[in-house]
C-alpha cells in the first residue's frame, strides 16, 4: 500500500479547488486575501503538467509539480509547498511503504522549515505539517501502516491548524497585524490539512 505521486497531486488540486473561496477569506482576514487563488492557479498548473506529460519516476513527477507550484502559486506559499514535494520527492526515491511515506513527509517538512524559517506555533502552514510528520512516525514506530496511519496524520493536522486560530502570527503577512492576527485560522495551516488529506485519499 503506498501514496500513489500522480493521484495525490490531483487529489490536493481538486481539494484545493473545492476550498478555494475559503481559503482566501481566510487570508482576507490576516493576509491579502489570494491564498485560494494562488493554491488554486499553481495546483492547476501542477495537474496540467501532468496531463502533458507524465514523468518516468515519482521522484521526477514531484520535481516537476514543484517548480509549476513554485512558478504558478506565487507569494510566499509557491516556493514552500515546491520545497515540500522536491524534499518529498527525493526522499522517497523508490520507496513505497507507509515508513518511507513518513520519512520523504518529514523530509518535506524540514524543507518547509528550512526555507520558511518558520517553527511550530508561529501560526503557519508548519502548525499542520508537523503534527501530522509527528503522527506518522508514532504510527510507523507502533507498527500502524496504510489507512490507519495517513487517517492519524490527518487528524493530527487538523488538530494543528485549529490550534492556530487564537495564535499571534510570527511568520509572514499575517505577522504585520500582530496581536490582531490572534482569533484567525491560519490559511497556510489550512491549505497544509488539504495536503495530507489528499495524501490518504491517494492511497492505493
Ligand atoms: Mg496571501
Amino acid at each position: 500500500m503506498r501514496v500513489d505521486a500522480a493521484i495525490w497531486i490531483r487529489e490536493f488540486a481538486a481539494l484545493v479547488d473545492a476550498h478555494a473561496e475559503e481559503l482566501t477569506a481566510l487570508d482576507a482576514a490576516v493576509g491579502d486575501a489570494d491564498h485560494g487563488t494562488n493554491m488554486r492557479r499553481g495546483l492547476a498548473a501542477a495537474v496540467a503538467a501532468l496531463d502533458d506529460s507524465t514523468p518516468a519516476t515519482p521522484a521526477e513527477m514531484y520535481k516537476q509539480t514543484a517548480m509549476a507550484l513554485i512558478r504558478g502559486i506565487g507569494g510566499a506559499s509557491g516556493p514552500l509547498y515546491g520545497t515540500f514535494f522536491l524534499r518529498f520527492g527525493t526522499a522517497i526515491d523508490s520507496g513505497s511503504g507507509t515508513a518511507d511515506f513518513a520519512r520523504a513527509f518529514r523530509a518535506g517538512l524540514e524543507g518547509v522549515i528550512a526555507r520558511g524559517k518558520a517553527e511550530p506555533g508561529d501560526k503557519t502552514m508548519v502548525d499542520a505539517l508537523a503534527p501530522a510528520a509527528d503522527a506518522l512516525d508514532e504510527q510507523v514506530a507502533a507498527g500502524t501502516s496504510g489507512p490507519d496511519a495517513l487517517d492519524a496524520a490527518v487528524a493530527a493536522a487538523e488538530t494543528g491548524r485549529d490550534a492556530t486560530t487564537p495564535l499571534i502570527a510570527r511568520k509572514g503577512r499575517a505577522s504585520y497585524l500582530g496581536e490582531r492576527s490572534a482569533g484567525h485560522r491560519d490559511p497556510g495551516a489550512t491549505s497544509a490539512v488539504l495536503l495530507v488529506r489528499a495524501a490518504r485519499r491517494a492511497l492505493r
